[in-house]
């Protein structure tokens, strides 16, 4: 088992600003927020991403994520919210430990999250039909 920095903040060995906990779930502020006011969502139990998460263990994120999106919203004022959870180095995972982030958005506030790009002709069909392949088998 692959001890993070946030098994440390679930035994309370390392502080954080803890805002949500249930007996699964913890919520807390990320320490370099990208707007005032993100925050992280982890599972209780050590889990790597959402590729190695169980049904129940992701369940119980996302419930939380779902319970505290719009009080997390209110309380800085925000227009609109991002739910974002990387998995593995290329995405930008850096903690390898489940956690969502949820990141309060106000207009104008200068972030710019994914670039757009365009398939090449006929690119799409054949992406499409990979993972149509790849999910039935
Ligand atoms: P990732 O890039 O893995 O999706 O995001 C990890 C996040 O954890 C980063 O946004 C980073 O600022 C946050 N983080 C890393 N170490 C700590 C810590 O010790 N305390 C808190 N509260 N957040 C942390």
């Amino acid at each position: 088992m692959h001890e993070t920095i946030f098994d440390k903040i679930v035994r309370r060995e390392v502080p954080a600003e803890i805002v949500y906990e249930d007996d699964e779930t913890l919520a807390f502020l990320d320490i370099a927020p990208s707007n005032p006011g993100h925050v992280l969502v982890i599972p209780k139990k050590n889990v790597r991403n959402v590729l190695d998460a169980d049904k129940d263990t992701w369940m119980s994120v996302m419930e939380t994520v779902r319970t505290i999106a719009p009080g997390v919203m209110k309380a800085v004022g925000a227009t609109g919210i991002n739910v974002i959870s990387n998995a593995e180095e290329s995405s930008g995972q850096v903690v390898f430990h489940l956690h969502v982030h949820l990141i309060p958005r106000f207009e104008n506030d200068g972030h710019k999250l994914f670039v757009n790009k365009k398939y090449e002709e006929d690119e799409m069909s054949v992406v499409a039909e990979k993972i149509r392949t790849e999910l039935a088998s």
